[in-house]
């Protein structure tokens, strides 16, 4: 379990080994996932309720259920006062992303802007396989209706009694999503990118989930379904980088708390200094026997891995490597070091700052890169949910300051209606023609 490695021991290749990522067999996967896309694309619904029973062992009926309103949904109490907790720091977090419009005057007469507009459907999957994630369902759902976007559905996979897991009913609810379709795996994501009887084809989907899922999501977006996708999210990984003042429990905590979302997942220790790999793994040893999911957990830690570092600079090095879809800093003075930092989905800064509170509840989006994707997309946001129109307009006068240089670009790229279409204006005798 978490095989250690000291870091002036690597070379070059032996890093870039280590940073990539286990894989199961992608060919056979891909595969099995485009059969499954064929078959719900000819066949629809029937395609879906007849994976779902194979898949998940039930045969929801009907497939598309309304989301109650929150009042009516029955939960304990303490669990709705949990989710509306979460619910609030998301909102806010959120709710400030909402970008303002720009106009810029780039030359006298000359004026720019730009102003976003929301995806106007959007399918969101919220995993259900090993559990129900209804924080999911907030992580998307809020930053999904702070957008605007007219028509939202969530796709799931059914509890055991064909239902919707009634927690996630709740955080759809609070999010304000009306539409829950009561599927899961690549069937589902098939389902909302060509559209069925029962629900409507969407332009987005979002959402993560195992990769089944994340393999639909990247055959879809390319096919002809004409739909696009959020970014690569697939099995959940955390880095810990732990100094010598570091608490092992805390830090094993962290590391379990990602180990148990799937076997596929990975953790991965980065030690500074004098803290030594060896107190930290006699905690994960000691934390993992109480966990209801150490089956689970145990498999995602064989395949993860510790490296001792002497110093910041050196951990810094491995996580920029790794781009990390989580990343713990429990280190002294974090903050000194975020400026280091290139390559990470979401950050933990300090002691106090365990992974699951962005998981859940800080205000900021679990729905991040994983794979080390993290090197060129950002997690889920407002900005996930819109797109951006640009406009100009010009004076004549600001035509004429900028016209000779467009026709000189025109003519040199030997598109002569481009530079008539200037021309023809600075011609014009009456200063007035073409204005309204
Ligand atoms: P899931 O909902 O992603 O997948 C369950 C579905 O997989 C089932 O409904 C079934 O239809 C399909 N499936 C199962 N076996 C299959 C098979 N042999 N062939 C075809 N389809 C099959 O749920 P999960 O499995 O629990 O996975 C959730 C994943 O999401 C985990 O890997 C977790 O780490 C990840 N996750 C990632 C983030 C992130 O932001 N990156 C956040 C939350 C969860």
């Amino acid at each position: 379990m978490l095989k250690n490695w000291n870091y002036e021991a690597l070379d070059e290749e032996k890093l870039e080994q280590l940073c990539r990522r286990p894989r199961m067999d992608e060919a056979d996967i891909t595969r099995a996932v485009q059969d499954i896309i064929d078959d719900v694309r000819t066949n629809g619904d029937e395609a879906v309720l007849r994976l779902t029973e194979k898949f998940d062992g039930v045969r929801p009926d009907p497939l598309l259920r309304d989301v109650r309103k929150p009042d009516d949904i029955p939960v304990d109490d303490d669990v709705r006062k949990a989710f509306e907790l979460a619910w609030h720091n998301l909102y806010q977090f959120h709710k400030a992303q909402i970008p303002q419009s720009i106009e810029v005057q780039t030359m006298p007469g000359v004026i720019c802007r730009r102003e976003s507009r929301p995806v106007a459907s959007v399918g969101l999957y919220i995993p259900g396989g090993t559990a129900p994630l209804p924080s999911t369902t907030l992580m998307l759902g809020v930053p999904a209706t702070l957008a605007g976007s007219s028509y939202k559905i969530i796709a799931t996979p059914p509890d055991k009694n064909g239902g919707p897991p009634v927690e996630v009913e709740l955080a759809a609810a609070l999010a304000g999503i009306p539409r829950i379709y009561l599927a899961g795996g690549a069937q589902a994501i098939a389902a909302m990118a060509w559209g069925t009887k029962s629900i409507r084809k969407v332009d987005k989907v979002f959402g993560p989930g195992n990769q089944f899922v994340t393999t639909a999501k990247m055959l879809l977006q390319n096919s002809e379904a004409m739909v696009s996708m959020d970014l690569p999210a697939g099995p959940s990984e955390v880095m810990v980088v732990a100094d010598e003042n570091a608490d092992p429990d805390f830090i094993a905590t962290d590391l379990l708390s990602q180990a148990e979302h799937g076997e596929d997942s990975q953790v991965v220790l980065v030690t500074v200094g004098d803290m030594g790999p060896e107190r930290i793994r006699e905690a994960v040893e000691r934390h993992l026997q109480q966990l209801p999911r150490a089956d689970i957990t145990r498999k995602a830690l064989n395949h993860s891995f510790s490296v001792s570092t002497a110093n910041m600079d050196q951990a810094l090095e491995i996580v920029n490597r790794y781009a990390p879809e989580h990343l713990i800093l429990q280190v002294d003075q974090p903050e000194a070091y975020t400026v280091g930092i290139q390559h990470a989905g979401s950050v933990f800064l300090g002691p106090w700052t365990p992974e699951s509170v962005g998981d859940y509840a800080s205000g900021t989006n679990h729905t991040l890169p994983t794979y080390g994707y993290a090197r060129m997309y950002s997690g889920v946001s407002v900005d996930s949910f819109l797109k951006h129109i640009t406009f100009q307009q010009l004076s004549r006068e600001g035509l004429e300051a900028i016209g000779p240089a467009v026709m000189k670009m025109a003519e040199v790229e030997h598109l002569d209606a481009h530079k008539n279409a200037v021309d023809i204006r600075l011609k014009a005798d009456n200063p007035a023609r073409g204005s309204y």
